[in-house]
């Protein structure tokens, strides 16, 4: 009987295909012998981490989106001069050159990991960084991916940010890692390449390289060593699927659910246009200014919001206004510091500190609207209260803006929907920081993956009480977060009765295939399934079976 691992499905899709390992770092000693000629040394250092930060920015211009924004700023941190003078003194006092390399790295990198937050989740770039410098300077290969000539699995134990926003969707056919969250940097780049992803898979660490398995990223599962037949079975369901259906989401018998697309650039909206998005759900607008040391203007706002409309044409846009704090700081903010970040100044709370920054870009999102001539829809994110949703629809009004809504992601939020709901005209759930909320579980954390994942009933009963508070007032739902991208939960999504899905568009095609396979009463029977499930195994369990997938 074929074995099976499981972790947590981060990115959807059915793949077959051999493992192979991401290769290992490069390791030093204290014992190695040091270079004789000390000034040499040092210059050879130096023209290493030049050489590694050239080679980082080079990638980034070869990619958009987020991919870009990560490799350059792992670039800066290559060329960090604090780095190289903390390698200079390793040198200067005896070390041997790389193992100098990997101390500072060491060393900066226990203080990232002090400071916390933001500042910890660079600890695996920094490593990434000490790790090519290493291998420059030893002359071997870099770790990173392998060279294969046929398609395989990537396995690794976790992906620096780097390697996966260097991947070739045609080799790296999918992606397995031992560590890494459904919410982390390797889920969203994997769903953004469209290439089926597990992480948090314990069992993977004894799995041997090119060892043959089914990885299926929509169910966190991974087949090991499975018969030829069902090899052939996923390949030729893979192959299927370029004649996956188009055009609008519905069910098969013919229930309308709106597909939607995550964006946060111009070229996210194109793809979303070209892979069938029937409209923006989600527009991080955040993402335009992560790089920004002054605010931008009014005017600065109004020409790159219009950019994105126009790509959307008479499709509708929900522009959610900024999201800056927590997991991302916007440095023009100038924010305080603050020990819990993600329970600190962030979203919609910014006004309390910056009131204009949020009338500034309500203006921007009207003036884009118009000019463009597209349906504007507008959200705040992070809203707890009935008070901050009026006090935020009644600042959208005044700036022009009919279609007004905000995110549900406070547990709070979701407990007293009814009287948000008498607030607004639509909400839209976001199911990765309700469930970090939720849960208690910081997003970011891959030991806490368990209770991110969107199986934990816990998460459907909260989306249920959103549903039932707002069909009082007659107020539409969306869901935003990466739980919609998951085909089969989109499913129990709209069996709950949420009307959009809003994904990264890539997602939009498993989804929709998904769909088009059930009826919206089967959507019904596995959101009651998911309901009554006591763990998220047997949500996922009772969910399929009433979706009539076997077993
Ligand atoms: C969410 O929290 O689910 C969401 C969509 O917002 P973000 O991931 O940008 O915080
Ligand atoms: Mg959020």
């Amino acid at each position: 009987m074929t074995r099976e691992v499981r972790g947590i499905a981060a990115a959807p899709g059915v793949v077959a295909g051999p493992v192979k390992w991401l290769a290992s770092a490069p390791v030093t000693s204290p014992d190695d012998a040091p270079g004789s000629d000390v000034d040499a040394e040092i210059a050879r250092a130096q023209t290493a981490f030049e050489t590694v930060a050239a080679r980082y920015s080079e990638q980034a211009l070869n990619v958009t989106g987020p991919a870009a924004d990560i490799l350059f700023m792992t670039s800066a941190l290559a060329a960090d001069p604090a780095l190289l003078d903390q390698v200079r003194a390793g040198i200067r006092a005896g070390q041997p050159t790389a193992h100098s390399v990997t101390e500072a790295v060491a060393h900066f990198g226990a203080q990232l990991s002090a400071l916390g937050g933001m500042m910890a989740e660079r600890v695996s770039d920094l490593r990434d960084v000490g790790q090519r410098v290493v291998a420059e300077l030893l002359g071997v290969d870099p770790p990173g991916i392998p060279d294969s000539a046929t398609p395989f699995i990537l396995l690794a134990h976790d992906l620096a940010p780097a390697d996966t926003a260097t991947l070739d969707p045609q080799r790296v056919v999918g992606l397995l890692t031992v560590a890494g969250g459904p919410t982390s940097h390797t889920a969203i780049l994997a769903k953004a390449l469209g290439i089926p992803a597990v992480v948090a898979c314990p069992d993977a660490v004894s799995i041997a390289e090119d060892t043959e398995v089914v990885l299926d990223g929509t169910t966190g599962t991974v087949e090991l060593e499975p018969s030829a037949a069902r090899r052939e079975e996923v390949a030729a369901a893979r192959a299927r699927e370029s004649d996956a259906p188009t055009g609008p989401g519905r069910t098969a018998d013919g229930h309308a659910v709106p597909l939607l697309a995550n964006v946060g650039s111009a070229a996210d909206a194109k793809l979303a246009v070209r892979l069938g998005a029937e409209g923006v759900g989600l527009f991080r607008t955040e993402f335009l200014f992560l790089d920004r040391q002054s605010a931008p203007t009014v005017d600065e706002q109004t020409t790159q919001y219009a950019e994105i409309f126009e790509v959307m044409g008479d499709r509708p846009v929900t522009v959610r206004t900024l999201d800056a704090g927590s997991d991302k700081p916007l440095p023009f903010l100038h924010l305080p510091e603050e020990e819990n970040p993600a329970l600190g100044v962030r979203g919609l709370r910014l006004s309390s500190v910056d009131e204009g920054a949020l009338l500034d870009q309500l203006t921007a999102i009207a003036a884009a609207g118009r000019a463009a001539g597209t349906p504007v829809k507008v959200m705040a994110p992070m809203v707890a209260t009935a008070e901050e949703a009026s006090y935020f629809t009644t600042k959208a009004a005044e700036a022009g803006l009919d279609a007004r809504g905000v995110m549900i992601e406070i547990p709070a939020a979701a407990l007293r929907s009814e009287y948000l709901a008498a607030e607004v005209d639509f909400f839209s759930i976001g199911t990765n920081d309700l469930s970090q909320y939720l849960f208690g579980a910081d997003r970011m954390s891959s030991t806490l993956a368990g209770l991110q994942n969107p199986w934990q009933p816990g998460l459907a009963a909260a989306i249920a009480l959103v549903v039932a508070g707002a069909e009082a007032h007659d107020v539409k739902v969306g869901v935003c977060g990466e739980s919609a991208s998951n085909p089969e939960f989109a499913c129990v999504l709209v069996g709950l009765g949420v009307e959009t899905l809003s994904m990264a568009p890539r997602s939009l095609a498993g989804v929709r295939a998904r769909l088009a396979e059930v009826t919206h009463d089967q959507c019904k029977a596995a959101a009651a399934a998911v309901l009554a499930a006591r763990t998220a195994d047997d949500a996922l369990a009772a969910a399929r079976t009433a979706l009539g997938r076997a077993g």
